[in-house]
């Protein structure tokens, strides 16, 4: 990756212009070296500069190809060269570390899911350190060269130092998780929020694919958002968790574990939704949620059934919810607002409630033509770490030398 031959010193406009001439030819390979000029805006002198690296570092490969419209000799074009490098790109979700292998189309080459469990003995981070580490060892004939580590997780996190400053379900305070790593495996080290990685894959790989300016909301344990502004996650170099489970919406609402009293997420995750659900279902002996065990996806199929106290629910969640999105439709204006959450499976119940209060509550010229749509992955597993890498790739930090 020599495209930077004076060491130490980053040459940004030379770093921007590799990201977009790697950009383009993985959007639009294969591409001769004219009309990468034409798409880049750059002189052909340049163009070339930049593919000779880009070739040496095996990160881009010429093949031949039929320019359209022309029915003479076949051209040399630019394609990616997406299997001489692998990154690992790993999740903590749930209790579990999922570390995914995969080359630079992004594709899973090798997966392990393993439980993490917070051993007393010995820190979280030494934990992750040797997990990473280990995996490595097992698919050591399975390598090629290492480009970058990626990894999402829960929490208080500063994408920029790579800190983790709290980790539900752990005991953790300002973890070192980046510079560890890196320090550990010689690589770049990039770690995100998992929204905000989720955010950034489906604008990458799914339902935000092409829209430059989304918030998509994760409805889950927690409430959060990711938003992208202008194409770019909105501080992806900071703190991107759009914080809105923390906003307090009843100054008399219960008490968050935040601190605070009456936050979104006190009445508008699954907990609160099911705990809602049961304190209602003890006054309504005829309901047929008593037929079996509360779970979110029977209280789902309910709703979608007509059952009047599970419709009730689930809308409320969707109005609390469209409270605040109304907020950030003026805000951001937004073509498309994506819902990541297993209330999706009420769809038909969620979405007009949200939809409508929306409508009442933000500007008419900002929410006439916005698409309200489910993400794309349910469950995106390592796919937002993978979208890390391609962000960093397109910005040309992981092309420098
Ligand atoms: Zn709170």
């Amino acid at each position: 990756m020599n495209l930077d031959t004076q060491p130490g010193h980053i040459d940004q406009i030379k770093q921007t212009n590799a990201g977009v001439v790697y950009r383009l030819i993985d959007l639009h390979g294969p591409v001769s070296r004219i009309e990468l000029s034409r798409l880049a805006q750059l002189a052909p002198a340049s163009i070339t500069k930049i593919v000779r690296e880009m070739l040496d570092a095996h990160l881009v490969q010429e093949t031949e190809f039929q320019e359209p419209g022309s029915r003479g000799r076949p051209a040399i074009g630019l394609i990616l060269d997406t299997l001489a490098w692998h990154y690992l790109a790993v999740r903590l979700h749930q209790g579990a570390l999922t570390l995914t292998l995969r080359d630079l189309s992004s594709r899973a080459l090798v997966e392990e899911r393993l439980p993490l469990l917070d051993k007393a003995q010995q820190p979280l981070l030494t934990t992750l350190v040797d997990e990473v580490d280990a995996f490595f060892i097992r698919h050591q004939r399975r390598l090629e060269r290492l480009m970058a580590i990626a990894i999402t997780l829960p929490g208080l996190i500063n994408a920029a130092s790579g800190v983790v400053h709290r980790l539900p379900s752990y005991r953790v305070e300002n973890m070192p998780l980046g510079d560890t790593l890196a320090q550990r495996t010689g690589l770049p080290v990039f770690v995100q929020h998992d929204i905000s990685a989720w955010t950034l894959a489906e604008s990458l790989f799914g339902a935000a694919r092409g829209a430059q300016d989304v918030i998509q909301i994760v409805i889950d344990e927690t409430v959060g958002a990711g938003v992208i502004s202008g194409g770019q996650l909105l501080h992806k170099n900071g703190r991107a968790l759009v914080a809105i489970g923390h906003t307090q919406i009843d100054p008399y609402g219960q008490q968050c574990y935040c601190g605070n009293h009456g936050c979104l997420e006190t009445v508008a995750s699954t907990g609160s939704l099911l705990a809602l659900a049961a304190r209602r279902l003890e006054t309504r002996p005829e309901s047929i949620l008593h037929q079996q065990p509360l779970t979110l996806a029977s209280l789902c199929l309910a709703a979608q059934q007509g059952e009047r106290l599970a419709r009730d629910a689930i809308a409320g969640v969707g109005e609390h919810v469209g409270r605040m999105l109304a907020m950030m439709v003026n805000l951001f204006n937004p073509q498309r607002i994506l819902i990541g959450s297993p209330l999706n499976q009420a769809a038909d119940v969620l979405y007009p409630a949200v939809r409508s209060t929306i409508r009442q509550q933000a500007l008419p010229a900002y929410s006439d033509a916005l698409e309200l749509t489910p993400t794309e992955f349910n469950e995106p597993g390592t796919l937002g770490a993978a979208a890390l890498i391609k962000d960093a790739l397109y910005s040309g930090y992981l092309l420098q030398g």
